[in-house]
């Protein structure tokens, strides 16, 4: 991808790109949407590639919902779901699940619905919670959504990271779901590429006109450099994903271990690469204080639990990632072994 990338700026491929992006870059990301995903999307006119999923979501909402609609999302929740529907002028409704299983009911959807919700926003796998939606709860969404009309945008950035041979769903794949439902994806936590901001929507084909216009409106299209480098890297996709699988995992259980000796009981993760641990049993006044202490005591960051509530629902919860290399990964399980109780 990085020589993609380079021949591409060394060739001057460096104008804008249409809105929808790269041609070769959609016709790869068809091909992948149908073999991992069991999404059919035309690559001329069914998908937009957006700067990062964080663009595919700001696009969503401008394009598609009107100022003071409800966006309704499961608590805890992922801050940019939250917060971009904020600036965009909408209002965020709050669905909240329970610690540690993080279940979606249908029941407790059903009721959280009003006449104002318009979006509801899924997560899978979750950050910060690392849940993967399953299908029974994919097929409570469908008949809730039809019920009640709603739009629905899937956020599947952690599609590759995916633990315990748990097999990642696509909700755009589940029901009637692919008609009412805008999956966002994105290239850079599977290439490890946060920084080049490129992401994609799949939208219902009727969507991707509106789509693709607030698209360019907003920043015209995604880098064409590195648009370029990014379709090179999806042949590497299948082999790239067991791998991640293998490493990650891997990665996931030395944390986990580390937290649970430090007596800071993890809340293991089925996807993602984020583990919730409960710090309630150490006697801080909150997870802002609990995130402080383990950073200065112990020289290792994480982040409050209250950054993914409204309420204090997250001040016994502190979030770990590891999203890093094995040796700073080593380095800091240490460090939290080693915390003072
Ligand atoms: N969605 C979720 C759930 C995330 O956790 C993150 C990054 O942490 C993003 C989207 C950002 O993705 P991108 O870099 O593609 O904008």
């Amino acid at each position: 991808m990085r020589d993609g990338a380079i021949r591409a700026i060394r060739e001057r491929r460096a104008g804008y790109s249409l809105a929808e992006g790269v041609l070769a870059l959609r016709e790869a990301i068809a091909a992948k949407l149908r073999r991992d995903n069991g999404i059919e999307a035309d690559p001329e006119t069914g998908i937009v590639v957006t700067a990062g999923t964080t663009g595919a979501f700001a696009a969503v909402l401008t394009a598609l919902l009107e100022p003071g609609d409800g966006v309704l999302m499961t608590e805890p929740y992922y801050g940019y779901h939250r917060n971009t529907a904020v600036v965009a002028g909408m209002t965020p409704q709050l669905l909240p699940i329970d610690a540690p299983r993080f279940e979606l009911r249908e029941d407790a959807l059903r009721r959280s619905v009003t006449d104002a919700t318009r979006l509801l926003v899924l997560c899978t796998p979750a950050n910060p919670y690392g849940r993967m939606l399953r299908r029974d709860e994919i097929e409570a969404v469908a008949r809730v959504a039809r019920e009640r009309d709603l739009l629905v945008v899937s956020d599947e950035i952690y599609e590759y990271f995916t633990y315990d041979g748990r097999e990642h769903l696509s909700p755009a794949s589940v029901a009637d779901l692919r008609e009412r439902t805008v999956t966002i994806m994105g290239l850079s936590k599977t290439f490890h590429i946060t920084g080049w901001r490129v992401g994609y929507l799949v939208p219902p084909p009727e969507m991707a006109k509106p789509l693709t216009i607030v698209n360019d409106l907003l920043y015209v299209c995604a880098p064409t450099p590195l648009q370029h480098g990014v379709a090179a890297g999806f042949e590497a996709l299948p082999e790239k994903a067991a791998a991640l699988r293998r490493e990650f995992q891997a990665k996931r259980d030395r944390l986990c271990e580390a937290l649970d000796e430090a007596g800071l009981p993890p809340i293991v993760p089925e996807g993602s690469y984020y583990v919730l641990a409960d710090v309630s049993q150490r006697g801080y006044p909150d997870a802002r204080s609990a995130a402080m202490d383990v950073l200065e005591r112990g020289g290792v960051a994480s982040v409050p639990g209250s950054a993914f509530y409204d309420g204090d629902r997250g001040e016994g919860l502190l979030r770990f990632s590891f999203g890093v290399e094995d040796d700073i990964l080593d380095e800091a399980c240490g460090r939290i072994r080693k915390l003072p109780r």
